[in-house]
């Protein structure tokens, strides 16, 4: 059995002012051929699982061939998208003859021409292989799913956590469906369902509230042989597109009608509980006055709208200002900005001077205002660290070179770039401890929560402006199908 791996991931946010390019993808993941194993096999990451299955089976070969991930941004540039596009194709035509593909996918990716990006992937994979041959994708939670997606794979299977923690899962079950599918024990048939709703990623979890209420149902199906899949997609909800739709897809034995059945059972339990999605958002001054209120404990300072991983830029200074306007204050707070200029100046500087810089606000200017941040130079370091959590484990990150600057209790994180804050390694490895601070600012609406547990005693999450703002009906939609909840209240499904 000869078995080609690869894909491209990524999530794309409209409302992000800055394009992925080659180099969004080379600061992340850019692995071709065998490096693709030799670097990844060890981690908690969907290659990794799948690689564990395949390794497993007698006689099976895997053909590596391009893997390409970066972080959450604006559709990715074209000319970027298409040069990974070919190769990946390419490689894939390489392989040939093939008994199956297995895609490492996000699901919500967009190219500056393509809204349906990952479904033009799956596409032109499809017609380098033939219809003959299953093509099965691993994909996010917070994938938007199109007819395009599901009608070009043979099945695709998604995270059912949040944070996410099951990559090394779910490229193993998605391994499994292909290796079934190819020996003919099993023919996947999947309904997709879409509901017109965006939902808010802050109390959006497997581990209580309503989604987890739909992920243990789809559990519930699989556990009892009902489905081979059932995938509960809440969809990254910063797409401005006119394909946009959260979503169900219910995978079954051959039984197309049963799936459909499913997926509509489905999908009424998550319809019904929209409403709950919603969590508490306290502005910036009153966050730290609440975390300041009742020492000593640890108040994770969570500032969603500039999340990283969502598409924003992570370079709001709006929580630092805050934290500012409260000095002096007992103990110390953990605080982050992405400046490559103010790296710069921090490092002429030299460890155990004193700077003044501005900082913030150079990505997304129209969003966030710069502030001048005067501290003394605490640390320097290239910036690349591991992740050790449960999500991501064993991946390294390169937030590029990165600052320490303190000024009274404030210990600000200066990057080159942006980088996932979904583990305190990013903190750790600066030589900061999440846990010994009253305040730690985190740019990561729930994904943080699995690396961070244990760490802090409450999570506050901020109201702020960003690209990646819960706030949805204060964003500047123009392309959205209307109406869609929470934006037109009275949405009506089916
Ligand atoms: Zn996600």
């Amino acid at each position: 059995m000869r078995i080609a791996l690869g894909g491209i991931t990524h999530e794309a946010n409209t409302f992000c002012p800055r394009a992925a390019d080659m180099s969004s993808f080379e600061a992340r993941q850019l692995a071709r051929g065998d490096e693709i194993l030799a670097n990844w096999q060890r981690t908690g990451t969907e290659q990794a699982g799948a690689m564990s299955v395949f390794s497993s089976q007698p006689r099976c070969q895997v053909i590596p061939t391009l893997l390409a991930r970066a972080l959450s941004s604006a559709p990715v540039e074209e000319k970027t998208f298409r040069r990974l596009l070919d190769e990946l194709v390419e490689r894939v035509h390489a392989a040939q003859p093939v008994d199956g593909v297995l895609l490492v996918l996000h699901g919500a990716m967009m190219s500056e021409a393509e809204p349906d990006a990952t479904g033009e992937v799956l596409a032109r994979v499809r017609a380098a292989v033939g219809p003959g041959v299953p093509v099965v994708g691993t994909l996010d939670l917070h994938a938007n799913v199109t007819e395009r997606m599901l009608r070009e794979a043979t099945a695709l299977i998604g995270y059912h956590t949040a944070p996410h923690v099951d990559m090394f899962e779910t490229g193993q079950k998605a391994a499994r469906m292909l290796v079934e599918t190819i020996e003919g024990r099993i023919t996947p048939a999947a309904a997709l369902v879409r509901l017109p709703m965006l939902l808010p990623p802050e109390n959006s979890t497997h581990n209580w509230g309503p989604l987890s209420e739909v992920i243990h149902m789809a559990l519930e199906m699989e556990r009892e042989g009902a489905l081979l899949h059932g995938g509960i997609y809440p969809v990254q909800p910063w797409m401005d597109t006119a394909d946009v739709a959260a979503s169900v897809v219910a995978i079954t034995d051959g039984d197309p009608a049963a799936a459909r059945g499913r997926a509509m059972e489905l999908a009424r339990v998550f319809w019904a509980r929209r409403g709950e999605f919603t969590s508490e958002l306290v502005p910036p001054d009153q966050a730290v006055r609440r975390a300041l209120a009742r020492p000593p404990r640890t108040v994770i300072l969570c500032d969603s709208a500039d999340a990283t991983t969502s598409g924003s830029t992570g370079d709001s200074t709006v929580v630092l200002r805050a934290l500012l306007r409260a000095v002096p204050f007992e103990g110390t707070a953990l605080a982050n900005v992405v400046d490559p200029g103010a790296v710069a100046r921090a490092i002429e500087a030299g460890i155990g001077s004193t700077v003044t810089v501005r900082v913030g606000g150079g990505l997304a200017p129209e969003t966030f205002a710069p502030l001048s941040f005067t501290g003394y130079v605490k640390t320097l370091s290239d910036g690349t660290f591991t992740f050790k959590g449960p999500g991501m484990r064993g991946v390294p990150h390169h937030m590029g070179r990165t600052a320490v600057l303190v000024q009274d209790g404030i210990h600000l994180a200066v990057m080159e770039r942006g980088v996932s804050q979904w583990d305190p390694q990013l903190y750790r490895s600066l030589g900061l401890e999440p846990a010994d601070a009253r305040m730690v600012q985190v740019k990561s609406p729930m994904a943080f929560r699995a690396a961070y547990e244990g760490l802090y005693d409450e999570v506050i999450v901020v109201a702020a402006p960003g690209a990646a703002s819960p706030q949805l009906a204060s964003l500047p939609w123009q392309h959205l199908p209307r109406p869609i909840y929470p934006l037109d209240p009275e949405t009506a499904w089916p």
